[in-house]
């Protein structure tokens, strides 16, 4: 199967721009992006991201608003402030060998980086690779990763796989199968999230929010400061 999927992989593969570098702040950026962002919309921010801040040390050196601010229409705003605070600490102590101890890297992203940055042994499992390993009952070294994302992504979709132009169909043992629909996230239209954003945009644009539960959430997330009833972005 790994030979199979290599293959087409090396044929069919997605061109996207992290994957031209070995840079572990690059990937970094990248894989906080693509937490909660499809990859159409990461492509384009994510390189003008890197254009304004290529370095740990740039965005490090930044001032918060203005990485807020960088980051609205991206949504999940905390990533960026964790963002921010992981360049920080880096910059300070360099990158540790726990990439989890870095602010906002749990255990998916600490491996993607670890594997596509430092060349660990490593699978970063995500929802894509998990589907495919599952269906074909194959665990897949790291050396799969990017080709199980693609596949994934592209080919073995959550509710009707296409088999037929799957490279692994002769030997998988759930071709042909049609899936339920996963569970989808909730509306953000009309949701406390939406209030939420509405609230760290007009407080980073210099305007009173006037929704006082939003701003406290902020608050509580370190996304914004309240000082004597002044609400400001973080330093
Ligand atoms: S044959 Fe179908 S179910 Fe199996 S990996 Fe390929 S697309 Fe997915």
């Amino acid at each position: 199967m790994r030979d199979l999927l290599l293959r087409w992989f090396a044929a069919n593969g997605r061109d996207l721009p992290w994957r031209r570098t070995r840079d572990p702040y690059a990937i970094l950026v990248s894989e906080v992006m693509l937490q909660q962002t499809q990859v159409a919309r990461v492509v384009p921010r994510y390189l003008e991201w890197l254009e304004r801040w290529p370095t740990v040390a740039a965005l490090a050196a930044a001032s918060t608003a203005d990485v807020l601010r960088d980051w609205q229409g991206l949504g999940y705003n905390r990533r960026a402030l964790n963002l921010q605070r992981a360049a920080r600490e880096v910059a300070a102590n360099g990158w540790p060998d726990d990439l989890t101890r870095l602010p906002g890297v749990g255990p998916y992203t600490a491996a993607a980086v670890g594997c596509f940055a430092f060349e660990r042994a490593e699978l970063p499992v995500d929802v894509n690779v998990r589907r495919v390993r599952e269906r074909t009952g194959s665990e897949f070294d790291h050396t799969c990763a990017q080709a199980l994302m693609d596949l994934g992504a592209t080919v073995c979709l959550a509710r009707v796989p296409r088999c037929g132009e799957c490279p692994l169909t002769a030997v998988c043992p759930s071709r042909g199968r049609r899936f339920e629909p996963e569970r989808k996230q909730g509306r953000f239209e009309g949701s406390f999230r939406q209030r939420r954003a509405r609230a760290l945009r007009s407080i980073l644009d210099g305007c009173d929010p006037a929704d006082a539960a939003a701003v406290a959430a902020l608050a509580a997330d370190g996304l914004v400061q309240v000082e004597g009833g002044v609400v400001s972005p973080p330093a």
